[in-house]
């Protein structure tokens, strides 16, 4: 049995008739971008995430960028960023001539919480979260921090579409949750696709009027924004993905409890999830000291898998400029090293979650 890592064609199928009559829907209405579609998204995206607005964007970069654009993020400023993530969180901090301040992670893979204040500095404008994996950061320390220190706070929800701290939606804590709809995301386009989710209506219609080239009122340009718009297809598309986005989710959770439950071999470390956290499962993430061995033995086997992320951003050449060098965030580096995330998508049979666990558990 082959197994590959994910399989984006299954959550098509699934879905296959609606995805297609919406599809020729927007083809034949003669309209392609901002229309009813993408103002009908934004009303059902903000719903779903309890937000009060929300802004279709071209992409989860572009939603981080100009988030930190419209928040008055530049040039010197000082923003916390977990050390351990997906590069495009730093870049979305780097585009604006901001300076990103990496945070050691905890056990859970996200922010270490508690070494976050000794960061923070007279030039610290805004702490930027990523909940990694699809599970959500410890949010009551940092809204905590962020009030204390007057910080903007934005949140990379670009894996956690769904989870929850505490009851409360990723996305919804901080000034500006930004989401990415890359086809393999939990709420995936097919194609490119991002959103903003934010409380504050003005803030919202300065997402708006940045998307399109700054403007307000046809031709009349009130800032040098950008193009950065979610297209009428991608989010007629993405509605029919909201439609049965509480299956997809609990069908991920299932795959998840299983490989908890029935992986069994100490030469691998499970991944956890913090108390008051919920975890959509963006990712299954396990640790090894054997990751090269298990790579191999699992690919005799035709079981794919990933590495999130081999190389940190703080080691990656795009920041050399920075000046880290290897050994100053450990955590992080070893993660780097150690980590390798298992097949998991929807659609995924219990025949091919069992070949997988069998797999590991004889590794
Ligand atoms: C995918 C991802 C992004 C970028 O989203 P795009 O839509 O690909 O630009 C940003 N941050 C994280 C954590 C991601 O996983």
């Amino acid at each position: 049995m082959k197994i590959m890592a994910n399989r984006m064609d299954r959550g098509f199928f699934r879905y296959q008739k609606e995805f297609e009559e919406k599809a020729l829907e927007v083809l034949r209405s003669g309209w392609y971008v901002l229309g009813n579609e993408v103002n009908c998204f934004e009303k059902e995206f903000a719903a779903y995430t309890g937000s009060e607005d929300c802004v279709g964007l071209a992409s989860g970069l572009d939603a981080l960028w100009i988030a930190f654009r419209v928040l008055g993020i530049g040039p010197g400023d000082e923003v916390l960023v977990p050390g351990n993530t997906y590069i495009a969180s730093v870049m979305g901090i780097t585009m604006n001539g901001a300076v990103p301040v990496f945070v050691e992670p905890d056990e859970y893979f996200n922010i270490d919480t508690s070494k976050m204040e000794e960061k923070i500095t007279e030039r610290t404008k805004a702490i930027l979260v990523v909940h990694l994996y699809g599970q959500a950061c410890k949010m009551d320390t940092v809204t905590e921090l962020a009030g204390k220190y007057g910080l903007k706070l934005v949140e990379d929800c670009a894996q956690s579409h769904g989870a929850r701290w505490q009851g409360q939606m990723t996305g919804t804590f901080g000034d500006v949750g930004c989401f990415s709809f890359y086809p393999s995301k939990n709420i995936g386009a097919f194609g490119d696709g991002g959103a903003v989710v934010v409380k504050d209506k003005k803030l919202a219609e300065d997402f708006r009027i940045f998307r399109n080239y700054g403007s307000e009122k046809r031709y009349y340009n009130k800032i040098a924004g950008a193009n950065s718009r979610l297209d009428e297809m991608q989010a007629g598309l993405l509605r029919v993905r909201l439609r049965h986005v509480a299956e997809c989710e609990e069908e991920r959770c299932q795959i998840a409890e299983r490989y908890l439950k029935e992986i069994e071999n100490p030469r691998l470390t499970l991944p956890g999830v913090r108390e008051g956290a919920t975890a959509v499962w963006h990712q299954f993430v396990i640790r090894t000291a054997e990751r090269e061995e298990l790579i191999s033995y699992l690919n005799e086997r035709e079981i794919g898998t990933i590495i999130h992320y081999p190389i940190p951003p703080h080691l990656s050449e795009a920041y050399q400029y920075l000046g880290y060098k290897k050994g100053t965030f450990p955590i992080t580096e070893q993660y780097a090293d150690e980590v390798l995330s298992l097949p998991m998508y929807n659609g995924m049979t219990e025949e091919e979650q069992t070949f997988v666990i069998e797999a590991l558990n004889r590794f």
